[in-house]
């Protein structure tokens, strides 16, 4: 099994893991020229992803799922909070209601979505496995929980919010609501929450560890690969970086 990253941020998330001969994208914030030319750039074409499994209805995850998969015909696994945000004319043939505790398969590729605290009407994210790896992946999370610890345990490969450090988003320009909306329950995860989130978990299998969805604005790479590395007692150069750019290139978990 292996993954890369289409790019990862408020402007946009799309993420591809790929078992056997099965692609599955995770989200699509793009607009369908983008994805198709970041899906290039990877060496994949749209009619090379078996299914889209979306997290929940914000526009950098939702926004450009719909054009995308009706242009090339891919159905969409979403929970049913989350389809009501889907546009009223996109056909029910496309669309796979899932339940946010229930595993299930697209191909070769099998896929655990799990219930997050988040702020939208029934957002999931996802552990994807081919029944031997495993690669748990948090791109917007208020808080951990136990469910998601649990979830995220025994992992080969995580990908993990990194929003912001909380002394910049403080000390930045955001309106207050806003500061306290990303900081809150049900906000998005700061350095210091997801790596003292990552270092509860069971983690002996654990190769690969990539920040994701960091802020621009209230955030620095670096900020987030020290945090990580602190917490694990690892090399930074071990904690890869999803930008919101370049995403991250193929790795085999
Ligand atoms: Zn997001
Ligand atoms: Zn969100």
């Amino acid at each position: 099994m292996r993954f890369t990253c289409l790019g990862s941020g408020s402007a946009g998330n799309a993420l591809v893991v790929e078992s056997g001969r099965t692609r599955v994208m995770m989200d699509c914030g793009f607009g369908s020229t983008e994805t198709r030319e970041r899906l290039g750039r990877v060496g994949l074409r749209p009619s090379d992803i078996a299914g889209i499994v979306v997290t929940h209805e914000h526009d950098d995850h939702l926004g450009g799922v719909a054009r995308f998969a009706l242009k090339h015909a891919i159905p969409v696994y979403l929970t049913r909070g989350t389809a009501q945000w889907l546009p009223v004319e996109f056909p029910a043939v496309l669309v796979r209601y899932i339940n946010p505790h229930t595993a299930f398969s697209i191909g070769d590729v099998l896929i655990e979505p799990f219930p997050v605290p988040h702020d939208a009407r029934e957002p999931v994210q996802y552990v994807f496995g081919d029944g031997n790896v495993r690669l748990g992946v948090v791109t917007d999370l208020g808080c951990s929980t136990h469910h998601v610890e649990q979830k995220l345990s025994n992992c080969h490969a995580l990908v993990v919010e990194c929003n912001h450090d909380l002394d910049m988003l403080w000390g930045g320009s955001y309106p207050v609501g806003l500061k306290n909306r990303i900081a809150g329950r049900f906000g998005h995860l700061d350095n210091a929450t997801a790596a003292a989130m990552v270092k509860n978990l069971e983690r002996a299998q654990l190769r690969h560890v990539i920040a994701a969805h960091l802020s621009e604005q209230n955030n620095t790479p670096a900020l987030a690969v020290t945090a990580l590395a602190n917490a694990l007692g690892c090399e930074e150069s071990w904690i890869g970086v999803a930008d919101q750019r370049d995403g991250f290139a193929w790795r085999d978990v």
